[in-house]
């Protein structure tokens, strides 16, 4: 694998804006923590890693979206086929979406013909707004919409508090939706889209690309940050079985390093969702309070996964609810 690193700040404003929705204030409305803007003011260092075969993945820090990193705290990448670009999510911000394009831009002429948004969560979605001109595809699950409609302008509000209007553009509505399984053809290789069931969140695509056997599982998969539960952790484990099944060469996870061998990525995901699992259901078996569960259940998962202390307690309280009805 060769990569390289680019340099790149997001442009103009110095002070970042006041946080009206403390964490607290998220929570209370039942919105999902995961890849809101926090303060933060270093510098980011863009890593943009060529995987061959015409593969580009964009690897994101493991940090919340601050002023200093425009939103870039997930993954992103593209595949050049013989035909065509495909973009697999399009960047946290407008600011972060037209830097990928410029990117693309550099290495190919070829037009953008599809654009693929693997999830509502804003890291994943925000960048869009840079690719319209393209006139590509903007793809998503069949669920996204309704998703967008319920969370886009809290999102909206939220980055433009930190990183002004200019960086943060408009939500984009998927022109084609996906409610099963779907294939692109690149021209000379065929890129399969699968919509999953509730599980990281209830919008979720993964693809995987049939001609280097690369699986992009999006934030079905974890790598190093710790996994934030949004949809069905019963879905989660059950939808990790289905991409098992697929047996994939390699992944690109939605956070984590570029690319990783997919077996023992997954099996250690499935240690933790487990440990969540089975600990959030003893404590509903014995009678401990949704709380007080959120302080203890699967506390002593935290070694080796980064933000742990941030989204293990949330992660609890997410399962509880899902759990206490079975
Ligand atoms: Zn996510």
């Amino acid at each position: 694998m060769s990569g390289f690193d680019l340099q790149w700040v997001g442009n103009g404003r110095h002070a970042a804006g006041d946080v009206r929705f403390t964490r607290r204030e998220t929570f209370a409305l039942g919105l999902c923590m995961c890849c809101l803007p926090a303060h933060g003011s270093a510098a980011h260092t863009f890593s943009l890693n060529d995987l061959g075969n015409g593969l580009f993945v964009r690897e994101a820090p493991h940090e919340e979206a601050t002023l200093a990193n425009m939103g870039a705290i997930a993954n992103t990448c593209f595949i050049i086929g013989r035909d065509s670009v495909l973009v697999i999510d399009p960047g946290g911000s407008v600011t972060d979406g037209r830097w990928l394009l410029s990117e693309i831009r550099k290495r190919t002429a070829k037009p953008i013909r599809h654009v693929v948004m693997t999830h509502v969560h804003p890291d994943h979605c925000f960048g869009a707004e840079a690719f319209v001109d393209e006139q590509p595809e903007f793809i998503g699950h069949a669920a996204l919409r309704p998703a967008f409609d319920a969370r886009g302008s809290f999102y909206h509000q939220r980055l433009v508090e930190m990183l002004g209007p200019e960086n943060v553009g408009r939500l984009v509505y998927p022109t084609r939706e996906i409610s099963d399984v779907a294939e692109i053809d690149l021209g000379d290789r065929l890129i399969r889209i699968i919509a999953h069931g509730a599980a990281h969140t209830d919008c979720d695509l993964s693809l995987f690309d049939t001609s280097t056997g690369t699986l992009f599982p999006a934030d079905l998969l974890f790598v190093d940050r710790i996994p934030s539960l949004d949809g069905s952790l019963l879905g989660w484990l059950r939808e990790a079985k289905r991409l098992s099944a697929i047996a994939p060469a390699r992944a690109v996870p939605g956070h984590g390093p570029a690319m990783v061998d997919f077996e023992a990525a997954m099996a250690r995901q499935l240690r933790y969702l487990t440990a969540l699992h089975d600990g959030t259901r003893r404590a509903i078996a014995a009678g401990i309070a949704i709380n007080e569960a959120s302080r203890t259940v699967a506390a002593d998962q935290g070694e080796g996964w980064i933000l742990f202390e941030d989204y293990n307690g949330r992660n609890v309280i997410q399962a509880y609810k899902e759990l206490e009805w079975e």
